[in-house]
């Protein structure tokens, strides 16, 4: 799956969950944020081809891996408010260029932290990266690459699982999650629920394209 897809995954999961309406925009966009990080172990091509070739969709593809990055995301995010941080620079740099004022105001930092609040930042985390190995486990392969499996129990074991059902480069889910965005647009109302929608989309177009891989 691409990074923008895995990302759509993160955040529509958390907005189908309805966590927006309690927590704030900041928890889906953290989810989408972590459901993107396993890939980090695709960094490891800086250190040569030869790390790449042992830590890429290794290191980070893994369930220990992956509640490790949850607790990690989930608990810095919450802390130090980083979406909202985020958030506000890209409104002043926008400001800068278009000259208009998009209401950066608007976005005060948190000041009250709560129990509640890093279990839930945590918890969602945690999905959002597993979610990561699961979308992996079914968009797989390529014309010209084999089927990548993933080793879910390293370190602990080299055994490695794929479930491929939708090829890599495959638009059919990006289109689905770019639709489920002009929905959300158009019915700002509904937000949960063509969330909820759009993710149920995308199950069933995995299903059946899995369906016609055979
Ligand atoms: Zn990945």
């Amino acid at each position: 799956m691409t990074t923008i897809e895995h990302a759509l995954l993160g955040a529509n999961g958390a907005l189908a969950a309805g966590l927006h309406r309690r927590y704030g925009w900041q928890v889906a966009v953290m989810a989408g944020f972590a459901a993107v990080c396993p890939d980090w172990d695709g960094l490891t091509l800086l250190g040569g081809p030869v790390l790449f070739d042992r830590a890429h969709r290794v290191w980070g593809h893994n369930f220990l891996a992956c509640g490790l990055l949850g607790v990690l995301v989930g608990i810095v995010d919450y802390r130090y408010d980083l979406m909202t941080r985020i958030s506000r620079r890209v409104f002043q740099v926008l400001r800068r260029l278009t000259g208009e004022d998009l209401g950066s105001e608007s976005l005060t930092l948190r000041n009250t932290w709560t129990g509640e609040g890093y279990l839930v930042w945590v918890g969602v985390a945690i999905i959002a990266t597993t979610s990561h190995l699961a979308a992996d486990l079914v968009v797989s392969g390529h014309r010209t690459l084999g089927d990548w499996k993933l080793p879910l129990l390293w370190p602990f074991s080299d055994e490695s699982w794929i479930y491929p059902h939708v090829r890599w480069g495959d638009p059919g889910i990006t289109i689905l999650f770019m639709l489920g965005m002009l929905a959300m647009y158009r019915w700002r109302s509904r937000i949960q629920l063509v969330a909820a929608a759009t993710l149920l989309a995308v199950a069933a177009y995995i299903l059946i394209r899995g369906a016609m891989l055979g």
